[in-house]
């Protein structure tokens, strides 16, 4: 990865400016509107001439604008738009792009509340959407139309953790017009930059790695200036805005993303070794193990391989619940990306809500559980993991 795109540099400098006291970074702007001298000068910013604030909801609030400028240098993007949640800025994309008629596909596993947005709540909207498997993945070509506008897929996905070429799809999007959407929130921009490798929009639910304490919950969508801009009014008439108090803590804590997740990723990966060599795990979906199918590729897409994994646990779902009930370091938690270490059986949490065949058709079993690797000393979760495994 190219380090003048994005280095510890950009996380602490990028978007920070100083006030007139000469606040160390850009101070919280908790307000919701902005004064002016005169109604000439309110209307030269109402109407564009000159750059300047207004009001919060628009997103025109300097600190909301410093973190947009900070969220943009990590994904190496022209720009950035912060929203009240992941789910505020998949909605608002989707909506920016798609009339009814037109087609969505979404590839792979996704969040469970990606997957509902798309099957349910546009399909009512008369978005067509369509779902891929990755196992069906030849089948592609086949499952577009004139009417696809977005492909959208995570890499490395919810919760079986598969991982899709970027350059491939961006390449194959390209020859036939579509937009190439990646939900870079398991990688982080820490360990892949899908822009670099081709996309056309990155979403990211910040409520995980980027604001990385699990005290937060935002969105953000980075991307070229003029494929970012129409998401704007969306955001501004649906109400979508991140509040500046959390901007102001979002910005914060990508101060320690790289910190972070590099910590997190050794952990990860440490701990995917020894679940491999348990008797009571049966599977191991982790892109830094040899044996994971798209190894290779991660290998050249990613930085680092993540601190998210899943594994099958050797028993039915409630011996899998009293197993994970038996973890004392890891909580019982949905959400990922924090410093505190979480478990969930995606079944109870995060695909609750996917019809049991479609769970069924995913590889999603009761057995499965997830584990979100936060900055606990890696020996202590391996000794919690080793006696709840038994
Ligand atoms: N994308 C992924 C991969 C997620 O895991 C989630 C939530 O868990 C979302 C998007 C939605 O984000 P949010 O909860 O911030 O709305």
């Amino acid at each position: 990865m190219n380090n003048k795109i994005f280095n510890a540099t950009t996380c602490v400098h990028a978007g920070e400016h100083r006030d007139a006291q000469g606040a160390i970074h850009t101070p919280l702007y908790n307000h919701s509107t902005f004064a002016f001298s005169s109604t000439e000068a309110i209307v030269d910013v109402v109407r564009g001439a000159k750059p300047g604030n207004l009001y919060t909801r628009y997103g025109m609030n300097p600190t909301i604008r410093a973190t947009e400028e900070k969220l943009a240098s990590i994904e190496g993007a022209e720009s950035a738009l912060a929203f009240s949640s992941g789910m505020a800025a998949e909605a608002a994309l989707f909506l920016a792009y798609c009339i009814p008629g037109d087609h969505i596909l979404c590839l792979g596993d996704v969040y469970g509340g990606t997957f509902e947005l798309l099957d349910v709540n546009l399909r009512k909207l008369g978005i067509e959407t369509d779902f891929l498997l990755g196992s069906e993945l030849e089948q592609l070509a086949g499952r577009v139309s004139e009417r696809t506008r977005i492909l959208f897929c995570e890499t490395p996905t919810n919760p079986n953790i598969e991982v899709f070429d970027v350059a491939a799809l961006s390449s194959f999007c390209h020859e036939r017009g579509i937009i190439l959407v990646v939900d870079n929130t398991f990688a982080s921009s820490v360990n892949q930059q899908p822009l670099q490798l081709g996309a056309d929009l990155v979403i990211h639910s910040a409520t995980k790695y980027l604001g990385g304490h699990s005290d937060l919950t935002a969105g953000a969508v980075m991307g070229a200036e003029s494929l970012v801009v129409p998401l704007w009014q969306w955001r501004k008439n649906l109400g979508q805005m991140i509040a500046p108090e959390v901007a102001f803590l979002l910005a914060r804590s990508i101060k320690t993303l790289i910190c972070r997740v590099e910590a997190q990723n050794d952990s990860a990966s440490r701990i995917a070794h020894f679940l491999q060599s348990h008797p009571r795990v049966s599977l191991v979906n982790y892109p830094g193990l040899p044996d994971h199918p798209q190894h290779a590729l991660a290998c050249r897409q990613m930085r680092g391989f993540g601190g998210m994994l899943s594994f099958n646990y050797d028993g039915d779902g409630q011996q899998t619940s009293a197993m994970v009930d038996k973890l004392r370091i890891f909580s019982i938690a949905p959400s990922l990306g924090g410093v505190e270490s979480l478990v969930t059986q995606p079944v109870t949490t995060t695909h609750f809500g996917m019809p049991v065949d479609e769970r069924r058709r995913r590889n999603i079993s009761d057995q499965l559980v997830r584990l979100s690797i936060g900055l606990e000393h890696p020996d202590d979760l391996i000794a919690d993991l080793s006696q709840a495994l038994g």
